[in-house]
């Protein structure tokens, strides 16, 4: 998140937080600065409410248009040329699944593999979410950029709307040029091919999913919106669970099903315990409330300015 600097302190008036003690465990206390003391069953409600905010609405439009105008949201062609691959590839592989399908007319193996890409790619950018959001930094090798945005996503997640198309998904679409070349070029299988171009191209439009997770309702497509209501694509209510304390829930940003399952079942708290034990390492979600969590307004970045 090269827009804004990393140094912007959090706004005085979010005073909901969580403390820990210092324990080789996550062990979670909740405080509020409220009156009203949260019982224990409603700690997963919690949610930040800012005080109102009188927005100016000159200097909002304004900062909007320098966030349009911000070259780190904008698509370069270098952008563009990778989205382009990501998607001809993907397309190759579906082309690669039909054509064996019609040579072999087997048709169903092919359609539920392509059903299993589509599940397992919600779980595959859950687990990925999850690790980018608690683990490394900027200056973790391969993946350092994308620690990097995710973890700035959390202090302003309104950007990811003002984002460009291809400057959104370049990243994923060059890991995916990588992986699902190879299959393209070594595999005549339909089912394999099923599988790989609903997972591979899910996982590249995971991002655009998230963006319009975040999406203002009437500002959506209506066919957008008939997806995530029908729980196809992640809903934006879900998602917005993910950007209230603990933070330690909902990653999955394909389709959302996996959510429920992964929380329920404390999978990721199992997978940072084992972490911790084995290697020492900490996860983010376990930290001091800081910063890096909460949600600055775009009002906020208004008055800054
Ligand atoms: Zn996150
Ligand atoms: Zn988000």
């Amino acid at each position: 998140m090269s827009i804004l600097p990393l140094h912007m302190q959090p706004l005085n008036h979010l005073q909901h937080a969580r403390v820990y003690h210092r324990l080789p465990f996550p062990s979670r206390v909740y405080c509020s600065t409220t009156t009203t003391k949260p019982r224990h069953d409603d700690v997963g409600r919690l949610t930040i409410e800012s005080p109102p905010v009188t927005l100016n609405t000159d200097r909002s439009s304004a900062t909007s248009r320098s966030l349009l105008n911000d070259p780190s949201l904008q698509s370069t062609w270098s952008h563009r040329a990778w989205v382009a691959s990501g998607c001809t590839t993907v397309s190759y592989s579906l082309a690669k699944s039909l054509a064996a399908s019609v040579d072999s007319h087997i048709w169903l193996e092919p359609l539920l593999a392509g059903l299993a890409g589509y599940v397992l790619a919600d779980l595959g950018s859950g687990v990925y979410h999850w690790g980018i959001d608690n683990y490394g930094d900027a200056g973790t090798p391969i993946f350092g950029s994308q620690i990097e945005a995710f973890q700035g996503h959390h202090k302003w997640p309104w950007t990811i709307t003002k984002r460009q198309f291809a400057n959104n998904l370049h990243a994923l679409a060059r890991v995916i040029t990588f992986t699902v070349l190879p299959i393209d070029l070594l595999c005549n299988d339909a089912v394999i091919h099923g599988f790989v171009c609903m997972f591979s191209g899910c996982i590249m439009c995971s991002q655009q999913f998230h963006a319009w997770a975040h999406g203002t309702k009437s500002k959506l497509p209506q066919v957008v919106l008939s997806l995530q209501d029908a729980g196809i694509l992640i809903s934006r209510a879900q998602h917005s669970a993910h950007h209230r304390p603990p933070y330690d829930n909902n990653y999955c940003i394909v389709s959302g099903v996996w959510n429920e399952i992964l929380d329920n079942s404390k999978f990721f708290e199992v997978l940072e315990m084992m972490l911790f034990f084995r290697l020492g390492v900490r996860p983010r979600s376990w930290s001091d409330p800081d910063s890096e969590w909460i949600e600055e307004s775009e009002a906020s970045l208004t008055t800054m300015q």
